[in-house]
């Protein structure tokens, strides 16, 4: 299968081979027709899949079936964060360059007058975050009702920041008439609530979810304590001689903690977080990139969407709390073919989530012992030796353990006595979160 069977134009074509793409992955094999057959899109697709140039090609196509007779936008695609508007906008301009069309990009944390100027000039594609794109409306900076098509791009994380106010605001500005695309990792009851509304007879589109399987993708386990987690973290990154790590933890405060001491410890690292500006952001990840930077820090917020060419390994300093931000965040590894390494930092408190975790990727990950840095308190990491039958029949249909006599039980680390499977998780797929915007 090629790009030009797919229905793609020969500009388009030749845009994607300067890429080095060669043939279509399965995302863009399914949505690429559907959006050019103008019908309406839901998709279930991670960051990782191909995605972005899946909705990017066609929806260049179709703009280029008619010219632009007003300012525009006449494609509106939103975001839940700066990074990825940014990439998407990037993706954009190189799907679009042997075309006429013109795209610009919006987010908050910068400055909003040239972006008002930029609007003000006329565009045909806008990449947008929500809130942002909701205070340019406020000032007259721009209208909608030129929008032909509507993107709405890891739908789930812009709900779990809290933007569905937002989003419900812009949708009843839009043009009733028009072609409505959604992509998302994950499809909570809120999601669906959403998709029924806005969508109208959509063409479905599902991928194995690349990361879950993620074959190319060596994941483990290292048990060790709190306390002693910086310390193991450095003599990894020594050991193995890892020139590009990139490092999660669960704060803000967290992530300049660990790079003040990794500098410390003379490992070069930076941290991209919401409390660091947009310019400190893109320069963090320049370096990086550069390889001037040998560790990158960053929250889950602020790694959505990064697309880090060929990163060879991830680290989780600490668990995140929402078991899908783990499948995201192994997914910056081993990308487009490439094999990657996943490591996991886990201390004895963070046994319920990693149980989530696996109970969410339907395995067990490996553990390993690093000699010097045993923890003191493993418990949570040991599968018991016995599932108790009480705590199988009592558990609420969450997936979680088989109740398998003497196997090894799937809710291995749930705390004893404790609430079997987490509350997060509750058998529906669904997350509970704060509602409230953050900030990426
Ligand atoms: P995305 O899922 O949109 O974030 O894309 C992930 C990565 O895959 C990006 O670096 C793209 O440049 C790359 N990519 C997208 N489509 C293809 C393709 N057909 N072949 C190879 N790489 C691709």
């Amino acid at each position: 299968m090629s790009f030009s069977s797919l229905g793609l134009s020969e500009q388009l074509v030749r845009a994607t081979s300067d890429q080095g793409y060669e043939t279509p992955s399965p995302i863009q094999a399914q949505a690429i027709p559907a959006v050019l057959s103008g019908r309406d899109v839901m998709a279930a697709a991670q960051t990782g899949t191909g995605k972005t140039a899946g909705f990017t090609l066609p929806l260049l196509q179709r703009l280029g079936e008619n010219p632009r007779t007003g300012k525009g936008p006449r494609a509106l695609i939103l975001t839940p964060t700066r990074e990825l508007a940014a990439q998407v906008h990037d993706s954009v301009n190189l799907y679009s360059k042997y075309i006429p069309t013109k795209a610009a990009v919006v987010f908050g944390g910068v400055k909003i007058n040239p972006q008002m100027m930029k609007l003000r000039k006329g565009l045909d594609v806008l990449v947008a975050t929500p809130g942002r794109l909701m205070d340019l409306y406020q000032q007259n900076a721009v209208r909608f009702n030129e929008v032909e098509i509507l993107v709405l791009d890891e739908a789930d994380r812009m709900l779990d920041m809290g933007f569905i106010r937002d989003i419900r605001k812009i949708l009843s500005l839009l043009p009733a008439k028009r072609q409505n695309l959604l992509f998302s990792a994950t499809f909570s009851n809120e999601i669906r609530t959403l998709a029924e509304g806005l969508l109208d007879n959509p063409v479905q589109v599902e991928v194995a979810a690349r990361n879950t399987s993620a074959e190319n993708i060596k994941q483990s386990v290292y048990p060790v304590d709190q306390s002693q987690k910086t310390a193991l973290l450095s003599k990894l990154v020594r050991d193995n001689s890892w020139d590009q790590v990139l490092v999660f933890t669960r704060t803000k405060h967290g992530a300049n903690r660990l790079t003040q001491k990794l500098e410390k410890d003379g490992i070069t690292a930076a941290a991209i977080h919401g409390n660091k500006s947009q310019g400190a952001r893109t320069r963090a990840l320049a370096d990086f990139k550069a390889g001037e930077v040998r560790v990158l820090v960053a929250t889950d917020i602020a790694a959505r969407g990064l697309d880090i060419k060929q990163l060879p390994q991830v680290v989780n300093f600490e668990l995140p709390n929402v078991p899908e931000d783990y499948v995201h965040r192994i997914g910056r590894t081993g990308r487009a073919g490439e094999s990657g390494h996943a490591l996991s930092l886990v201390s004895a408190d963070e046994g319920r989530m990693l149980a989530g975790i696996e109970r969410l990727i339907k395995k067990q990950l490996p553990r390993r012992e690093v000699e010097g840095f045993e923890p003191t308190n493993n418990l949570p990491l040991k599968p018991k030796a016995k599932a108790d039958p009480s705590r199988a029949r009592n558990r609420n249909g969450n997936g979680g353990g088989t109740g398998r006599p003497g196997g090894k039980p799937k809710s291995f680390g749930a705390k004893p006595g404790g609430r079997s499977g987490g509350r997060s998780q509750n058998g529906s797929g669904q997350r509970s979160r704060p509602a409230q915007r953050q900030s990426a």
